[in-house]
């Protein structure tokens, strides 16, 4: 493959006049404020993440606060930013860096791609953004941009694909100001070459643009072969109690919701009714089957039913919840529990909080 010619000066030029310097990773720059911000930024645009990167780092501001920060803190700050393995991983290479590396982040890709969550973009993003060392990237805005410039067809989840796309990567990283063309190619991805209508009249690279002498921007990169989106039906057991409480359980560490607190799902309503009746000693008249609520994740779409039941103050509740293993909880819907919640959950609570606060007993 005959490479074209280095990117790496227009883009550096256009980066002076228009690149972001002011984002909040950007200041005090070192690899664990970078590397939240990079595991942050996958599938999570920059506006949305500002919010929760400062309350993360007002929170846990080095590696060894995370590492000693309770699971619930870690998955609570990162409730409402989605795909919780992220912050699952996040946490296991804190305490791997901690225990592991005495608290210093390695140095080399090698080093930091055996971390948890840490794949080679990262590492490149942690090596050339906090470390100065020359390493190349490859995040959704980059693959946009350099797919688009040379032409490359095909969707990049595709080996080959993959490989030509950091094939470019690795020729265009200068060696000299490398962090600089990082965040760059990052912002060009970002504000110049978007997904819809790239402004290409302002592109420091067009003129050697593949897609656009072919009028083609919107065919690279390829996309992902569709399939049908399955539906999963669940029921959740929603118990709630006076004066503003509800029983929520700690799903085991793997899966969607790993970690997270929401109410025990069942395949069943039958299911969700026993359970509500047996662990709280309530007859089944008592449970009630609300409309259904939809959320729709990666790879499937919910539709959750809550079967409900509620504990007046005259009512007391059977004492198997306090004897359950850990896993289960009352918490107090106002103000909502700190904690991890899945989104679908925290406008569930929402909502609850809303009802119960209208209830007078
Ligand atoms: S010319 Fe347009 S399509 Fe090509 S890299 Fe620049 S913004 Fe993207």
């Amino acid at each position: 493959m005959k490479e074209k010619d280095h990117i790496a000066g227009a883009v550096l030029h256009w980066f002076d006049q228009h690149g972001r310097k002011d984002l909040p990773w950007q200041k005090q720059r070192t690899p664990y404020r970078v590397w939240v911000s990079e595991i942050m930024l996958q599938q999570t645009q920059v506006s949305t993440v500002i919010p929760f990167y400062e309350r993360f780092m007002a929170q846990l501001p080095t590696v060894e606060d995370l590492a000693a920060a309770p699971e619930d803190t870690v998955l609570h700050l990162w409730t409402g930013l989605g795909y919780y393995a992220r912050a699952r991983n996040l946490h296991r290479c804190a305490k791997q860096v901690c225990d592991a590396h005495d608290g210093v982040f390695p140095q080399d890709l090698e080093g930091l791609e055996a971390l948890p969550g840490i794949g080679r973009s990262t590492a490149g993003a942690i090596l050339s953004l906090a470390m100065d060392t020359r390493a190349p990237i490859l995040d959704g805005n980059v693959k946009r941009v350099l797919a688009r410039y040379h032409g490359v067809a095909g969707w990049p989840g595709q080996r080959a694909v993959s490989d030509a796309l950091w094939s470019h990567a690795e020729h265009h990283t200068p060696r000299a100001r490398v962090a600089d063309y990082t965040q760059a190619m990052m912002d060009l991805g970002a504000t110049c070459c978007t997904r819809s209508r790239p402004a290409c009249e302002l592109c420091p690279i067009n003129s050697g643009c593949t897609a656009r002498a072919l009028g083609q921007q919107s065919d690279f990169p390829g996309r992902k072969p569709r399939k049908a989106i399955p539906l999963r039906k669940r029921w959740l057991a929603v118990a709630t109690r006076a004066p503003g409480e509800v029983l929520l359980q700690k799903r085991p560490d793997s899966g969607i919701w790993g970690g997270l607190w929401a109410p025990p799902e069942f395949d069943e309503a039958e299911g969700a009714t026993e359970w509500i009746t047996d662990t709280l000693s309530l007859p089944p008249d008592v449970c009630q089957v609300d409309a259904a609520f939809h959320h729709t994740f990666t790879h499937f779409k919910l539709e959750a039913h809550s079967v409900r039941a509620h504990l007046g103050t005259n009512r007391a509740p059977g004492n198997r919840v306090e004897c359950a293993a850990g896993s289960l909880k009352w918490f107090s819907l106002h103000p909502p529990p700190s904690v991890g919640l899945p989104a679908p959950i925290v406008r569930l609570l929402a909502r609850l909080s809303a009802e119960t606060a209208l209830r007078s007993d």
